[in-house]
């Protein structure tokens, strides 16, 4: 086991062979997860690109064999299947409805000339390049149903036998639980699109991980993970992705896990099967993207007072609004102007131990004011350049005990384990998700002999 925060390691596995075949795995969810869903937004926290494996690594180019399961759209009228197929064309840029009706091997004059001049259809004259149009289409080429989401509406046309009707339909989003896994050949973008996953799940994958696995550095060849998610879908089709709810990564012969566990109404986290906490209880940094303009020192030049001071602060260079993050759980100690030179100034106190300062702010967040409890990520105010400053930019300060520290030196506490009280309803929820990602894993153990 190693020490530290949240990971579980057990003796190196190797892999080998090829993937192949395909896994559907279905879960019934848990009522407490099902509560979860639709309208939480995820805390998104690190920043993520691509990532490579390590180029040490040999790497021969390979067909990618993606191992799983795409579920069997359900035909949305299964009393007109025989009459024709279901096809569908990814919108380009400039495309036109009959250039994407024709791809679609449509050759339908009336249809197009009806809903050229049908109100409700206009959706489909400013087309979204990058969305999706499906329609069933008979060997003849006729129109007899289409499809399109738009925004979160779907747009569908019918063919009956009293000619074609066109309505715009609210989505009524289910939630479905999936599992996927895949081998990591290039990257693990590439290897998650070859899984059929999406951006949106491989950018929570690589962040719930990124405390244990650097993502820039550590990826190798013949890394593999398993990840069970939720997708929502209209009307049988996928919409868009949700939550990680749990995963493993096998990172050069490293087992790690999470598991997602909502703790109360609107909060929740990753967690090691265990009950540890995934997260620190500090983000690194306070800002997204950023470049550290200035170091914590204890002498510097000060560009506006003219004379050597001790620059006890990390100094961010940031456009003029971007969001400053709360980098900890904390209750708002301050939270206005200030006359030593911070300027607009938020203090936020975790803990009772540790403080930590944002100076230099263009405006606060609404209804911030001294008392208010902030979680990990959430924002606080913008970049701004008010006090001393020469330019848009955020001074950031963590203090222990009183103590001005190096935020990029200090070692960061994990953030706090489940309770005891809550650890009975986290197992029960965890206990299932595991089996289904060991389940997940001995099923490839047995494909791959
Ligand atoms: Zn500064």
């Amino acid at each position: 086991m190693q020490q530290g925060n949240g990971v579980i390691v057990t003796a190196p596995t190797k892999f080998v062979g090829r993937e192949s075949g395909r896994i559907l795995v279905r879960l019934i969810a848990r009522s407490r997860l099902c509560r979860a869903a639709a309208a939480l937004v995820l805390p998104f926290i690190g920043v993520v690109t691509a990532f490579g494996i390590a180029p040490d690594t040999v790497t021969e180019p390979r067909t990618q064999t993606p191992v799983v399961l795409e579920l069997a759209l359900p035909a949305s009228n299964p009393g007109r299947a025989s009459e024709g197929y279901w096809r569908e064309e990814r919108i380009q840029r400039g495309d036109t409805l009959a250039a994407l009706m024709a791809r679609l091997g449509a050759h339908d004059a009336g249809a197009l000339q009806h809903l050229r001049t049908t109100r409700s259809a206009r959706a489909l004259y400013q087309l979204v390049p990058g969305r999706t149009i499906r329609a069933q289409i008979t060997a003849e080429g006729r129109l007899l149903e289409l499809h399109y989401r738009n925004g979160g509406n779907l747009l569908t046309v019918e063919r009956s036998d009293d000619g074609i009707s066109v309505a715009e339909h609210p989505a009524e989003l289910e939630r479905r639980v999936l599992m996927k896994s895949a081998e990591i050949r290039t990257s693990l973008f590439s290897a998650s699109d070859a899984a059929g996953l999406s951006d949106a799940i491989a950018t929570q994958l690589a962040d719930i991980f990124s405390t244990d696995i650097d993502f820039h550095r550590d990826l190798r060849r013949g890394d593999r993970f398993s990840v069970i998610y939720e997708m929502f879908h209209d009307r049988g089709e996928p919409v868009r992705a949700g939550r990680v709810l749990a995963a493993e990564f096998i990172n050069i012969g490293r087992l790690y896990r999470a598991v997602y566990f909502q703790y109360d109404e609107k909060r929740g986290g990753y967690y090691t099967p265990d009950g540890r906490n995934i997260r620190k209880a500090f983000l690194r940094s306070p800002l997204e993207y950023s470049r550290i303009a200035s170091g914590f020192t204890y002498s510097r030049f000060h560009p506006i007072l003219g004379q050597w001071r001790a620059h006890r602060g990390i100094d961010y260079a940031a456009p003029h609004g971007t969001r400053v993050r709360a980098t900890g759980d904390g209750v708002v100690e301050f939270a206005g102007r200030d006359h030593r030179g911070y300027g607009n100034l938020v203090v936020l106190r975790h803990q009772s131990k540790y403080a930590t300062w944002y100076g230099h702010l263009s405006g606060f967040a609404k209804g911030l004011r001294k008392g208010t409890r902030v979680a990990q990520g959430e924002t606080v105010g913008t970049v701004g350049a008010t006090g001393l400053a020469t330019g848009p930019h955020l001074h950031y300060e963590f203090h222990i005990n009183g103590v001005h520290q190096n935020p990029l030196r200090v070692v960061m506490p994990a953030a706090p384990p489940i309770s005891a009280e809550l650890k009975p309803a986290f197992e029960a929820d965890v206990a299932p998700l595991v089996q289904h990602l060991k389940l997940l894993r001995s099923t490839h153990l047995a494909r791959l002999d």
